[in-house]
């Protein structure tokens, strides 16, 4: 099974990622959460990435672009993978997109997480209280949202041209459980 969780920060990707990779046991690879803990390593590649993250902008296609790719060609992604944060902007779908080709890997399913500003920015919120994330505060969610709608969210189109009908939009505003509950029928129509 090899899936793209696409949508806003604070949309619930990533708690939908980590239910699917857990049940179908494979990967999660979050983009947010590698840089994260590269950031925490401390050295010059952290404390680049600190800088950057820290006020919500996007880190450099030459940095997350080849970690993306090792990541997808390790073994570990054998029998599948989900791709949480990434890709994030026409670069890294530009490169994405020639990697499947170059390395004959299918991608299955597409999954759009639409949610409105207000829902996000409350969500987001409420975990920064609970994890303490130094990106979760309003400015910086404000930066983040404003390139998702800029850079990021533009990709939609070009994911539908391409992936057809794997790709696949869910109203991410439900509670989690009924979120969960349309991922799964949708796993079982596309006979994945
Ligand atoms: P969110 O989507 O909730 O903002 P993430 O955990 O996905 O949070 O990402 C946190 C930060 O990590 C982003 O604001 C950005 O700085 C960096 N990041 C994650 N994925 C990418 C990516 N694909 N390209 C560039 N930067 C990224």
């Amino acid at each position: 099974m090899k899936l793209i969780i696409f949508g806003p920060p604070g949309s619930g990707k990533g708690t939908q990622a980590s239910i699917l990779a857990k049940k179908n046991k494979i990967p999660h690879l979050s983009t947010g959460d590698i840089l994260r803990s590269k950031l925490e390593e401390g050295d010059d590649l952290g404390q680049e990435l600190s800088t950057i993250m820290s006020i919500g902008n996007l880190v450099p296609d030459s940095i997350i672009n080849p970690i993306v790719a090792d990541k997808l060609l390790s073994n570990d992604c054998k029998n599948g993978f989900i791709l949480d944060g990434y890709p994030r902007n026409k670069y890294q779908s530009d490169f994405l997109i020639d990697f499947l080709k170059k390395n004959n890997l299918d991608i299955d399913l597409i999954i759009d997480f639409i949610a409105d500003t207000t829902t996000v920015k409350k969500r987001i919120m409420e975990r920064s209280r609970i994890e303490n994330r130094s990106d979760d505060n309003l400015e910086v969610i404000k930066t983040r949202l404003d390139k998702y709608f800029a850079e990021t969210q533009p990709l939609a189109v070009i994911f539908k041209e391409k992936f057809k009908d794997k790709f696949f939009e869910i109203n991410a505003t439900q509670e989690i459980t009924k979120i969960q509950y349309d991922i799964e029928n949708k796993l079982k129509n596309a006979q994945i």
